[in-house]
C-alpha cells in the first residue's frame, strides 16, 4: 500500500436490550503505548492511525457513556486491529465463533495467524463461543446472537479460520459488516488474487449477495479515514 493511504478499523456501537454492544474494538489504549510488533510492521507499509484518542474506549466516553456501559463485545475475528481494545472493556462479555477463538489460542498455521496478540485476552474476559446451528439469515448460514435488535454471526472463514461477518437489524434496514472478508467496495478495484490471498475466498460471493439484496447496507472492516468523517484524523 502506498504510505499515504491511511486506514482505520471500523467499530460499531449498538444500543440493545442487553446494554451497549460493541462490534470489534480496534486497537486498545495500550497498543498505542506498547505497539505490538505486527503494528510496527504495518507502519512500514501504511500510516496506521496511532493517536490514543482513536481508541474505542475513548470514543465511547466522548459519546457520553462509561466504558462499563459496554456490556458485550462481538468480534469478527481476533486480529490485533479488531480485538486489541478488549482490555479496555474488562467487564464486557466477548462473543466470538469457537473456531476463531481456537485459532487465536492454537499454534499459528498460516501467515495471517501472526496478527494474533495473546495479551489482548490476558485479563481473561468472559467468553461466549458459537458453533454452527443450521440457522439462516437471509440466504446465508448464520448464528443468531442473543440481542434485540436482531444480530447474526455470519461465518465467512478464510481471512482467519473462524472469521465471521455480523448482520445487524437497524431502523433503516439490515447492516451487514463483512469484516475482513472483502476490501472496501468488495474488491472491485483490487486484483482478485490479492483479495483471496489476504482476505479469503468470499469477495465474489459477497458481490452476488449485494446484487441479490440491494437493501442490505454492506460495510467492511477497513475504510479509508475520510469515510469516518470528523471523528478520526
Ligand atoms: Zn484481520
Amino acid at each position: 500500500m502506498p504510505s499515504n493511504w491511511h486506514s482505520g478499523t471500523l467499530c460499531l456501537l449498538i444500543e440493545t436490550n442487553q446494554g451497549l454492544v460493541l462490534v470489534d474494538t480496534g486497537p486498545g489504549q495500550d497498543d498505542y503505548v506498547h505497539r505490538p510488533g505486527i503494528i510496527r510492521a504495518f507502519q512500514v507499509l501504511t500510516v496506521v492511525p496511532l493517536d490514543p484518542q482513536e481508541a474505542a474506549v475513548r470514543q465511547v466516553v466522548r459519546l457520553g457513556y462509561e466504558p462499563e456501559d459496554v456490556r458485550h463485545i462481538v468480534l469478527t475475528h481476533m486480529h490485533f486491529d479488531h480485538c486489541g481494545g478488549l482490555p479496555d472493556f474488562p467487564h464486557a462479555t466477548v462473543h466470538v465463533h469457537r473456531r476463531e477463538y481456537e485459532a487465536f489460542t492454537g499454534r499459528p498455521r498460516r501467515w495471517t495467524d501472526l496478527a494474533y496478540v495473546r495479551r489482548h485476552v490476558a485479563h481473561r474476559p468472559e467468553l461466549v463461543l458459537y458453533d454452527h446451528t443450521g440457522e439462516r439469515w437471509l440466504d446465508a448460514t448464520a448464528i443468531r446472537l442473543p440481542f434485540e435488535p436482531e444480530m447474526w454471526l455470519v461465518p465467512l472463514f478464510g481471512h482467519t479460520r473462524g472469521h465471521c461477518g455480523i448482520a445487524i437489524q437497524t431502523e433503516p434496514g439490515w447492516l451487514f459488516h463483512v469484516g475482513d472478508a472483502a476490501p472496501m467496495d468488495l474488491g472491485e478495484y483490487v486484483p482478485e488474487w490479492v483479495v483471496s490471498f489476504v482476505l479469503g475466498p468470499h469477495a465474489p460471493r459477497l458481490r452476488e449477495f449485494r446484487a441479490a439484496h440491494p437493501n442490505v447496507r454492506m460495510t467492511t472492516g477497513h475504510m479509508w479515514l475520510d469515510f469516518f468523517g470528523d471523528g478520526v484524523k
